[in-house]
């Protein structure tokens, strides 16, 4: 008998229904706990009392972003100087030192970074370190202040708990499947444009790029034609020779994809070059949802479509998996884009729009339950690199007005203590 399990499943039921989501709701709860404070304030104090025997002032009172100290960034092999370098200059700007480790699977980059970038920085501050998944379990067992990783969830997990021994913060940016939902209500020519786009950017390895789609049987059918069209018209009759599509970054990635396109049956692309790693952009239709395509993150250029019978089918498919790292949803109806919003969690969304939000300084980039946890990117860099330290300066002097808070206490203490805690910007016991 778990005596937590039913009031657990109690409140996982109410956020599920959106209880403590409307602006009204919480509004109210605050007055409830303003009213509680008011109405009980004997019995709390009496309780206060009986347990600690307990009552600021005149000062200033400000947050102090201060750095960490000794900053752990490890990075991924995707986008490997953007995933290296964004995090490296939120760290140096909050004035961290800083030890980098870049992925050993993109090897170009790798070099670059040990061999040049010391060259530019101040080598007493920061470092690039070299190595793979065992090297790094060493690095791990020593003390960091702060460590920001990007890369699977399942490393994530290894990181957090190396972490969680020297009880360091973390920034976990991670991966998933990110659902794209296509709405009937749309224009199947530009939904496969902007879709094309961003799943096939990269030969589909990018953490926030579309991993299935999701609509009705009909929306498939006027997909499909529009998706072969926008293939065509971006790389051409035949995609191998396009020098706008990326390959896979190795032999065992390129292999794992290989199995992938064994999913559901392939309705556009499907070539594969195991010389040149090259997989032609790929559609997969009439895929089931226990199939590993639908399992793993597929961060290869192939996109299965998952057909769903309405809008509240799709939500409530998203919303039995993982929350993702990002979510998309194109209609012509804001409504149905609203509900999408409203009714489900990912790290990011976008409406009718793929990742451009990435380059948008003002938002931040980070994900949420299995996506991750903390963010960066902007100004999110920098106080995602700092501590907040809350601070107050008391003048040294002016000891009379402190005398109230010293015991023992009286009525006209206790009313004059009350009367100071009603001024928000007051400082407190
Ligand atoms: P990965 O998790 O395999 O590796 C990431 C880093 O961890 C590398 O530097 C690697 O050397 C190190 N590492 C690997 N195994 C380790 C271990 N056992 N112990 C300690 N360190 C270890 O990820 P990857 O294959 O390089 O990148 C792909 C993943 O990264 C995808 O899941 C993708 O979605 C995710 N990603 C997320 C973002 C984001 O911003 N959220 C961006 C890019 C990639």
């Amino acid at each position: 008998m778990d005596p937590f399990e039913d009031t657990l499943r109690r409140l996982r039921e109410a956020f599920g229904a959106g209880r403590t989501r409307p602006a009204e709701f919480r509004t109210e709860q605050l007055q409830a706990l303003s009213r509680f404070l008011q109405d009980n304030k004997k019995l709390l104090q009496d309780a206060l009392a009986q347990d600690l025997h307990k009552l600021t002032k005149l000062g200033s009172a400000f947050i102090r972003k201060e750095p960490y100290g000794l900053v752990l960034i490890i990075a991924p092999w995707n986008y490997p100087l953007n995933l290296t370098l964004m995090p490296l200059v939120g760290a140096i700007a909050a004035g961290n030192c800083v030890v980098l480790k870049p992925s050993e699977i993109s090897k170009g980059a790798e070099k670059v970074l040990a061999e040049v970038l010391p060259r530019y920085l101040d080598q007493s501050c920061f470092a690039v370190v070299l190595g793979g998944p065992e090297e790094t379990g060493r690095l791990l067992e020593h003390k960091f202040d702060y460590i920001l990783f990007t890369g699977s969830p399942r490393v994530g997990k290894i990181i957090m708990t190396a972490a969680a021994k020297h009880l360091t913060p973390v920034t976990l940016e991670l991966g998933g499947k990110n659902p794209c939902y296509v709405d009937d209500n749309c224009d199947p020519q530009t939904v496969a444009n902007r879709v094309t786009w961003f799943r096939y950017f990269n030969a589909g390895q990018t953490c926030v790029a579309p991993d299935y789609v999701l609509c009705t049987p009909e929306t498939q059918e006027r997909l499909l034609p529009a998706l072969q069209s926008a293939i065509t018209r971006f790389y051409g009759e035949d995609p191998r020779t396009s020098p706008d599509l990326g390959r896979i970054i190795n032999q065992k990635h390129f292999q794992r994809l290989q199995a992938l396109l064994r999913c559901g049956r392939v309705a556009i692309g499907g070539q594969s070059d195991e010389s040149q790693r090259y997989i032609a952009p790929t559609v997969l239709v009439d895929v089931q949802e226990a199939e590993p395509v639908m399992q793993e993150e597929i961060f290869g250029p192939i996109l299965p479509i998952m057909t769903v019978g309405s809008l509240d089918e799709a939500i409530a498919f998203i919303n039995r998996r993982e929350k993702p790292l990002a979510l998309y949803a194109f209609s012509n109806n804001n409504q149905v884009v609203k509900q999408l919003l409203e009714r489900t969690s990912s790290g990011s969304f976008g409406g009718n729009e793929g990742f451009i939000y990435l380059t948008l300084s003002s938002l931040p980039l980070g994900g949420v339950g299995h996506s991750g946890m903390g963010k960066y990117h902007g100004k999110f860099s920098f106080d995602t690199f700092s501590h907040h330290r809350a601070c107050l300066l008391a003048p040294p002097g002016l000891e009379k007005l402190n005398e109230p808070r010293y015991p023992p206490y009286n009525e006209r203490t206790q009313q004059l203590i009350s009367w100071a805690l009603s001024f928000p910007t007051c400082t407190l016991l």
